[in-house]
């Protein structure tokens, strides 16, 4: 079993009718992209840095944070890579940083907390900028919800452009930079942000959190917390579509994206890019060697506005 999913390591993924799929891997620490590599990951989808900041009393230095980065842009040998700036707070938070936000989901987190340290954020952005030197980079920003923060994140990325072609440091001359879809009001009024982002990454663990108000992190609601709401469902096909529109990527890097029970449903919503831990590759490559996505795409229409649960079994061939 094992073996035979092996062998689909370099087969590119397409659908039975010829859609062409980008599988990527998601992970948390720069040893782990030689296991993206090793699943035949096209890429790095998601980078969460925010875990190069955890568990320890300081905060990484430019250059501790340039040469990790530029060591996963190495391992990824020209494959892209996509760093996440540092997506800290609520269930995610610095060591010895004294978290008493009466509700840390709804609080100073990811790109909140990075535009209100920007010597925080500004030194994370050079050393993104710096690693690009040595492969394809692409910055993406956590936690969107108002276009003034994507201006903001651009102006910040171009001020550390600028700081370091004062030093004369080389950077990427194409470095795109694209959001995290994660925040409901940005996924219903998505088109600015389509515009002014270069790619959109959805970021379902946090859009179903944020669509059905379920704390993701308690055990309580768990069973409330549902891919398949409606809700959520339109939210993701609002965001896939409008980037459809416009040209530009969407990826989705939740969980979603490795489940297999799920992958004929993302491609019914047209989606064209997975990212996901690298264990999940080959099992989700499978599912969409084996679907046709036209026929998923029909399927997916034809109930997507329906007020009940989406009911997977319609899905199947
Ligand atoms: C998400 O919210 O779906 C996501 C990928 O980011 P994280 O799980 O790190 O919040
Ligand atoms: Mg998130």
């Amino acid at each position: 079993e094992r073996a035979t999913l092996a062998m689909l390591r370099d087969v590119p993924a397409i659908t039975l009718d010829g859609v062409v799929v980008s599988m990527l891997a998601n992970i948390e620490l720069p040893d782990e992209a030689q296991a993206a590599v090793d699943a035949g990951a096209e890429g790095i989808g998601l980078f969460r840095s925010e875990f190069l900041f955890m568990g320890r009393d300081d905060l990484p230095g430019e250059d501790e944070q340039y040469e990790a980065y530029a060591s996963v842009v190495r391992t990824m040998a020209g494959r892209p890579v996509t760093i996440r700036t540092l997506d800290i707070g609520a269930d995610k938070t610095l060591d010895g940083e004294a978290t008493v936000a009466t509700n840390p989901a709804l609080g100073l987190r990811a790109i909140r907390y990075c535009l209100a340290h920007p010597e925080l954020f500004a030194t994370q952005l050079r050393a993104i900028l710096r690693a690009s030197a040595h492969g394809p980079v692409r910055i993406l920003i956590p936690m969107v919800a108002h276009l003034r923060e994507a201006r903001a994140s651009h102006a910040a990325i171009a001020a550390a452009r600028q700081e370091l072609d004062a030093r004369g440091q080389p950077y990427g001359a194409n470095v795109l930079v694209g959001a995290m879809v994660e925040i409901p009001a940005v996924a219903i009024a998505i088109e600015p942000f389509v515009e002014v982002f270069d790619f959109l990454s959805i970021g379902t663990n946090d859009l179903i959190q944020y669509t059905l108000a379920i704390d993701r992190a308690d055990p309580d609601v768990a069973s409330l917390y549902d891919a398949l709401h409606p809700a959520v469902l339109r939210l993701v096909a609002n965001t896939i579509n409008a980037g459809a529109r416009a040209g530009k990527p969407v990826s989705v890097c939740g969980e979603m994206a490795g489940d297999t029970e799920l992958t004929r449903l993302l491609l019914g919503l047209g989606l064209t890019q997975f990212s996901m831990h690298p264990q999940q590759l080959l099992d989700v490559k499978r599912e969409i060697l084996q679907a046709h996505s036209n026929a998923l795409r029909t399927k997916v229409a034809a109930v997507l506005n329906r007020a009940s649960e989406m009911d997977l079994s319609l899905l199947n061939q």
